[in-house]
């Protein structure tokens, strides 16, 4: 099964590791109101990406899953570049954001005035899974959606429709950002739109203790995302081994997808120098590999299983097999 990465097809078997969810570049809307920040170059950037890519590979890792949507600073050439200086694979997104963080003021608009809207993002979508990007040629591999804090509102719920199309279209498989809440109501309306469910991570799932809320979202037959290792003011890194020992234990190493949510560079002042300096000095891409993968042993993950949550699912989601799992 070919897969569309940053520089170019590529066979979904070549993926080898791959870390789900790490992002190059975040833009908020409204950086570029901060005005008085000078911001780092496309060289910059791509020199503190380029080193970042390094380490991940000293690590083992050959590939990742940038899952930036189309209106938080998504830079497609940036992914070219450093894909191509590296040979590391890089898939990346075409899609929105949730309402409150992402573009929501120019769609919500667009939505209100333009009576085909709908149909014309899920167009955009599949013209950047199918054409690419702006002319570039260079095409997205994967759908990105999400919903915040409930109500799944009217806006969310209309972007998921246009996904849920250009998926059925493309067969591109889909990956959500959640507040760690509202992964299963966001499960059961792509299924009822007709999406598989082996065809969705629900993102950022994580970040809830909630091992309940875990089995619904494994049992409802979707992949689910350990992606936030390392963000320990959200959740404690010894609770999200637990967690995924508590899925492991059940049978369920097969659907579960791990990574950091890093994020490289920051277009404006998002974080402090400080912060930006502690995150790079803690080497959180590697993470997973360095400090995480010893305490699942030690909660009674086997290398095997790290295997197949690394290595097997990613290639599973990507080629769009079934696990093998009775749901
Ligand atoms: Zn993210």
């Amino acid at each position: 099964m070919r897969i569309n990465t940053a520089n170019g097809p590529i066979d979904a078997k070549d993926l080898g590791k791959t870390l789900m969810h790490e992002h190059l570049v975040i833009a908020f809307p409204g950086w570029e109101s901060d005005t008085a920040i000078t911001n780092q170059t496309l060289r910059e950037m791509t020199a503190v990406c380029v080193d970042k890519i390094a380490e991940l590979k000293d690590a083992g890792i050959s590939s990742m899953l940038d899952p930036c949507p189309n209106d938080i600073g998504r830079d497609v050439p940036l992914m070219a570049e450093v894909a191509s200086r590296t040979g590391f694979n890089i898939v990346f997104a075409t899609g929105l954001y949730h309402k409150h963080y992402g573009g929501s003021p120019y769609w919500s608009i667009k939505f209100m005035t333009t009576p085909d809207a709908e149909k014309r993002l899920g167009d955009l979508f599949i013209k950047e899974l199918t054409e690419g990007v702006q002319g570039t040629g260079i095409k997205a591999g994967v759908i990105k959606i999400a919903t915040a804090a409930p109500p799944f509102n009217d806006y969310e719920k209309t972007i998921f429709r246009a996904a849920a199309r250009a998926h059925l279209e493309t067969g591109a498989p889909i990956t959500t950002h959640t507040d760690a809440i509202m992964g299963d109501e966001q499960l059961a309306y792509l299924t009822s739109l007709g999406v598989p469910a082996h065809k969705i991570i629900i993102g950022h799932s994580c970040g809830s203790a909630d091992h309940d809320y875990h089995m619904k979202i494994v049992q409802g037959g979707a992949y689910i995302g350990f992606d936030r290792f390392g963000m320990e003011d959200i959740q404690p890194d010894t609770t999200r081994v637990q967690r995924l020992a508590d899925l492991v234990k059940k049978g369920f190493e097969k659907q579960i997808v791990v990574s950091h949510d890093s994020v490289w560079c920051w277009r404006g002042a998002m974080l402090s120098k400080e912060m930006i300096e502690k995150e790079h000095a803690q080497g959180m891409a590697m993470r997973f590999t360095r400090t995480i993968t010893p305490m699942l042993k030690e909660a009674g993950v086997t290398e095997k299983q790290i295997n197949t949550m690394l290595c097997d699912n990613p290639c599973r989601y990507f080629s769009g097999e079934p696990c093998g799992h009775n749901h």
